[in-house]
C-alpha cells in the first residue's frame, strides 16, 4: 500500500523518530524485537529485516534460521515516551541523547523465498481469519486485561498494601493517576479503550479494550503489556501479568469478549430475537465449539504451570467447561444485550489468562468456535446459576466437564485433539509441546514447601 508506506516515512521525519522497534513474539509468547535506526526502515519495508531465527527459541531449526521480519505498516505507531530505548542499544546509535522517539511496527517473519514463517503465531492467526472470511465472518474481540502492581519489599514482591480498593472502588489517587497514565499511554498509540477499574484483590487493576479487529487486538496486547510495566517502572511499581501471584487471591485473568460479524453485512451473527438468550444457530454453534475444544485449547489460553492456580473454585476463575449468563465462574458467559444488540451481543471466554501468546489464543479459540458450526454442534443446556451458585460441595462434579486442572493435564489434552494441531502447524505445535512439557516436568520434580510442612514430620 504505497500510500500508507507515504504516511509512515513522513511520519518518521515529521516526529523525528529515531529507532524503530520490529516486534513479533515466540512459541511461548514472549514479546520479542528487532531495534533498527530509523534511516533503515525504508529498506526493511522493501527487503525485510534478516534475523537469526534460531532466536525464536524451539521454533526454527537450526538449519532454517535465516527469517526476515517484513513489518506490517499498518500497525506502525510512536511508543509513548515512557518507553525507554530498548537496553542493549549502544550510546553512540543515539542521536538525539536523552529524548529519543521510538516507533513500534508488528511484523511477520518470513522466509528467505518470502513465504510466511509457520513456526509464526502471527501466521497462524492469519489462516484461521482467511478460513473465517471463507465462511462469511469476521472476528472481533474485545479482551479485559487484568494485572497486580506491586511493590519489592526485600526483593519479595508485595501486593500494594496502601491499594486496597476491591471491584471498581475508587482506589487511592495515586493508583488511579498511574491507571489513567497507562490508559492515555495506550490511546496515544492508536489503541481504543472502552475503560479501566480496580479489580477485586489489592493492588489489581483491569483495563478493556473496546471491540476490535482480532488481529489488530493481537498485535495491541503485546505493546500495551510492556507498555504497563514501562509506566509502572517510572513509579518504582512493577506490574504482573501472572496468572496467580498469590496464594488465596484473585488472580489475573484475560477474559475475551468475541463476536463474529457476517461479512457482507456488518451484521452481528449471534443474534436472532426470536429464540432463547437472543442467540442464533450460530452464536450456537460457536459457544458449543470452543466448549468442545475448552480441554485441549487450555494450554495456548493459560500456559503456565501457574495458570491452573488461577482455575480453580472461589476466585471468580471458571473450573467447569459450561456456560451461562451471569454465573462468574463459567467458562463462557453469555452477557445479557443492552439496548444496542448489534453492538453488544457478544460471549465471554473467561479460562484465558495475561500470560498467553495472544496471537494463538485468538487463533485456537476462533478454530474451535468455526468447527462448533460447521459440525452443527448442539450446545449443552446453560447451567442454571442459581442452583450453581449453591453448590458448595462437589455434588455437580461427577456431571460436568471440567477444565484441566493441571499444565500436564492440560498437554495430555492437547495432544488429543488434531483440529487444533492442525491450528498451530506442526512447527508451533512440536516447539510448544517440547517448550512445555520441559517445564512441567521440572516443576513436577520440584519438592514444594508445602510438602514439607504437610508431611515431613509425619512419615
Ligand atoms: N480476576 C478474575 C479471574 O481470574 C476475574 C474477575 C472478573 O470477573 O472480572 O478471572
Ligand atoms: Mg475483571
Ligand atoms: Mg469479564
Amino acid at each position: 500500500d504505497h500510500t500508507l508506506y507515504e504516511q509512515v516515512m513522513a511520519t518518521i521525519k515529521s516526529e523525528r523518530i529515531n529507532f524503530v522497534n520490529l516486534e513479533f513474539t515466540d512459541v511461548v509468547g514472549v514479546a520479542k524485537c528487532v531495534t533498527i535506526p530509523a534511516e533503515q526502515f525504508a529498506d526493511c519495508v522493501r527487503h525485510g529485516k534478516w534475523f537469526d531465527g534460531s532466536a525464536l527459541e524451539n521454533i526454527a531449526r537450526v538449519a532454517e534460521s535465516d527469517m526476515y521480519l517484513y513489518p506490517d505498516l499498518a500497525t506502525f505507531s510512536i511508543l509513548p515516551g515512557h518507553v525507554r530505548p530498548p537496553s542493549g542499544t549502544r550510546k553512540n546509535d543515539i542521536h538525539n541523547d536523552g529524548d529519543n522517539v521510538i516507533a513500534r511496527v508488528i511484523c511477520d517473519v518470513r522466509e528467505p523465498d518470502g513465504e510466511r514463517f509457520e513456526g509464526d503465531p502471527r501466521a497462524a492467526l492469519f489462516h484461521v481469519l482467511e478460513l473465517a472470511k471463507e465462511m462469511g465472518f469476521k472476528y472481533q474481540v474485545a479482551p479485559e486485561l487484568e494485572f497486580f502492581l506491586l511493590r519489592f519489599d526485600d526483593k519479595k514482591p508485595m501486593p500494594l498494601q496502601d491499594d486496597p480498593g476491591s471491584y471498581f472502588d475508587l482506589s487511592t489517587q495515586t493508583t488511579i493517576n498511574i491507571r489513567s497514565e497507562m490508559v492515555h499511554a495506550l490511546q496515544s498509540m492508536g489503541m481504543k479503550i472502552e475503560g479501566s477499574h480496580h479489580e477485586v484483590a489489592s493492588g489489581q487493576h483491569e483495563i478493556d479494550f473496546d471491540t476490535g479487529d482480532a488481529l489488530r487486538m493481537a498485535d495491541n496486547l503485546l505493546t500495551a503489556k510492556y507498555v504497563i510495566k514501562a509506566i509502572a517502572a517510572q513509579h518504582q511499581l512493577y506490574a504482573t501479568f501472572l496468572p496467580k501471584p498469590f496464594y488465596r487471591i484473585n488472580g489475573s485473568g484475560l477474559h475475551i469478549h468475541q463476536q463474529l460479524l457476517h461479512r457482507d453485512t456488518g451484521q452481528n451473527a449471534f443474534i436472532d430475537d426470536h429464540s432463547e438468550y437472543g442467540l442464533s444457530e450460530i452464536g450456537r454453534g460457536f459457544i458449543a465449539g470452543q466448549l468442545a475444544h475448552a480441554r485441549s485449547m487450555c494450554a495456548i489460553l493459560a500456559p503456565l504451570v501457574n495458570s491452573y492456580k488461577r482455575l480453580v473454585r472461589g476466585y471468580e476463575a471458571p473450573v467447569f467447561i459450561n456456560w451461562g449468563r451471569v454465573n462468574r465462574q463459567a467458562l463462557i458467559r453469555v452477557p445479557r444485550p443492552g439496548t444496542d444488540p448489534q453492538a453488544s451481543m457478544r460471549i465471554e471466554l473467561r479460562c484465558t489468562d495475561p500470560s498467553c501468546n495472544p496471537h494463538l489464543a485468538l487463533a485456537v479459540m476462533l478454530r474451535a468456535g468455526l468447527d462448533g458450526i460447521q459440525r452443527k454442534l448442539t450446545l449443552p443446556p446453560a447451567m442454571d446459576e442459581t442452583i450453581f451458585l449453591q453448590d458448595d460441595s462437589e455434588r455437580l462434579r461427577p456431571r460436568s466437564r471440567l477444565l484441566p486442572a493441571t499444565l500436564g493435564e492440560a498437554l495430555d489434552s492437547m495432544r488429543e485433539d488434531s483440529l487444533i494441531r492442525d491450528v498451530l502447524g506442526d512447527t508451533i505445535y512440536e516447539g510448544f509441546m517440547d517448550a512445555k512439557s520441559i517445564e512441567w516436568t521440572e516443576y513436577r520434580q520440584q519438592v514444594h514447601q508445602w510438602e514439607i510442612e504437610r508431611y515431613l514430620a509425619q512419615f
